[in-house]
């Protein structure tokens, strides 16, 4: 997957978004964004409880699945935490590891459960050590052969980030970015949100006792290879916001994975509503994909801007709990030529977040097969960052990473290209392809 080919033959395969294309094709034109659909529809969201493998379950799934197999309730809390210190804090691959759970136990684990990850299809190395790396999801029924999403390693000498994606594609369609074109949508799980970390840390040699692939570039710092984690791969996280939340709080568990919540970053396009509650319930740092500074110009490049616009935004940046000098928001901004990149536009910028505790990225921007837009020239980026600097703030220019792997911001789309969720339902059912063409897109 991820090759040049793949992904261009997708793009000819595209007839299914011919409409949003040719929206797209229209890009910077306001009038034409009353024509662009903000979203599509997700397909389906599928229970965790159906996957038999124990990886990625929160403590208390975990207990279900104790129950499930007989386990008495008063052993049952003693040995989720058995469990999850060997799933989470060692990594086992293998019930047999558990030398601290009696034989029969894990005899009786071992039949009914499994410790399986996601398969990893392919793994990208790029030149400057970002890794990219396909998986692909257990089938969920007989016609799934596996949701496929991609998930992005970004080593540096001090840190080690992983982007994880919260769904597969989007039913966004920002007009700009890549993972807004892939059509099958569907939540991910909490147990395949946190997945995507154990299988990071399994590719990295990232276990006490394990140790990094040959050649790997990871932290030299003596800290963890993954430190940090973005949820900036493919989806919208506030649309599975109890999903992500459920993972969160997996993810930085001090009795296992142990993520720091402050190094835990959520970057949403701006589900308003939802806002509130990742900071109430996850506690972690926000991000904005903000992009544009005036409504008619938002409403074409980030569609769900229609529905809430900069102002709300603002407002409900403004009321992110744990808000703070020390705790920012960090705003997103994509370097459009000639769209978004003007000197007016940085001003705009720095006099619409006055008052609020920010950070501004700049991201040049990504182009993808078939991307209507230009990066803006580096002089003009320098510009726009000299003029957000002198207002007082530190404006990184994100440096693109993993470029030449497709695995930089907005780049990601996997070739989950199946029966849409209701075909293989109606299939699963028994019901024939005329009652699929008949119920159709038609909803
Ligand atoms: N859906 C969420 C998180 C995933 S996108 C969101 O939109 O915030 C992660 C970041 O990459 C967002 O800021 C997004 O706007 C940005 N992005 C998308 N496409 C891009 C591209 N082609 N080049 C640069 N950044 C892009
Ligand atoms: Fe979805 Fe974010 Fe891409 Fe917009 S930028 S289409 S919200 S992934």
């Amino acid at each position: 997957m991820a090759t040049a080919l793949d992904i261009a033959k997708h793009n000819t395969n595209a007839a299914p978004v011919a409409v949003t294309e040719s929206a797209r094709a229209a890009g910077k034109d306001a009038l034409a964004a009353e024509k662009l659909a903000i979203e599509k529809k997700a397909d389906f969201t599928v229970e965790a409880a159906r996957q038999s493998s124990l990886v990625g379950l929160t403590r208390d799934e975990l207990k279900d699945k104790l129950a499930e197999i007989g386990v008495p309730e008063r052993e049952q809390k003693m040995r989720v935490a058995q469990l999850w210190h060997w799933i989470y804090f060692r990594g086992a691959k293998n019930f047999d590891e558990m030398t601290n759970v009696g034989k029969g136990l894990r005899a009786a684990l071992a039949e009914a459960y499994t410790l399986a990850r996601p398969q990893v299809v392919s793994e990208q190395v790029s030149k400057d050590g970002t890794r990219k790396w396909l998986i692909r999801m257990p089938s969920t029924g007989p016609l799934d052969k596996g949701a496929e999403i991609e998930c992005v390693y970004i080593p540096e000498t001090d840190r080690g980030t992983l982007c994880v994606s919260s769904q597969v594609g989007c039913t966004l369609t920002c007009s700009f970015c890549h993972t807004g074109t892939q059509r099958l949508v569907r939540n991910l799980t909490s147990a395949e949100i946190v997945a995507q970390l154990i299988v990071a840390r399994d590719c990295i040699g990232d276990w006490p006792d394990a140790t990094p692939p040959e050649g790997a570039f990871v932290p030299s710092d003596g800290g963890r290879f993954v430190s940090n984690i973005v949820f900036m791969g493919m989806g919208e996280p506030l649309y599975n916001t109890d999903n992500v939340v459920a993972a969160i709080s997996v993810l930085s568990d001090s009795e296992g994975l142990s993520l720091s919540r402050r190094r835990i970053t959520v970057s949403t396009s701006g589900v308003v509503p939802q806002m509130e509650r990742l900071g109430t319930e996850a506690n972690t740092m926000l991000a904005i994909s903000l992009h544009a500074v005036r409504d008619d110009l938002r409403d074409v490049l980030v569609p769900i801007n229609r529905k809430y616009d900069i102002a709300q935004l603002l407002d409900a940046c403004r009321a992110y709990p744990g808000l703070s000098n020390a705790r920012r928001i960090t705003f997103e901004y994509v370097m459009l030529k000639d769209v978004n990149d003007s000197d007016a536009d940085a001003r705009e910028l720095v006099r619409l977040l006055k008052g609020i505790p920010a950070k501004i990225n700049l991201i040049p921007f990504n182009p993808w097969p078939g991307s209507k837009y230009e990066c803006s020239d580096w002089e003009r980026i320098e510009r726009f960052s000299e003029i957000v600097f002198r207002a007082g703030y530190a404006s990184p220019v994100r440096t693109p990473r993993g470029r030449d792997i497709l695995a930089a911001c907005g780049q990601l789309k996997s070739e989950t290209e199946k029966l849409r969720a209701r075909a293989r339902m109606m299939a699963e059912q028994g019901i024939g392809a005329e009652g699929v063409y008949a119920l159709g897109d038609a909803e």
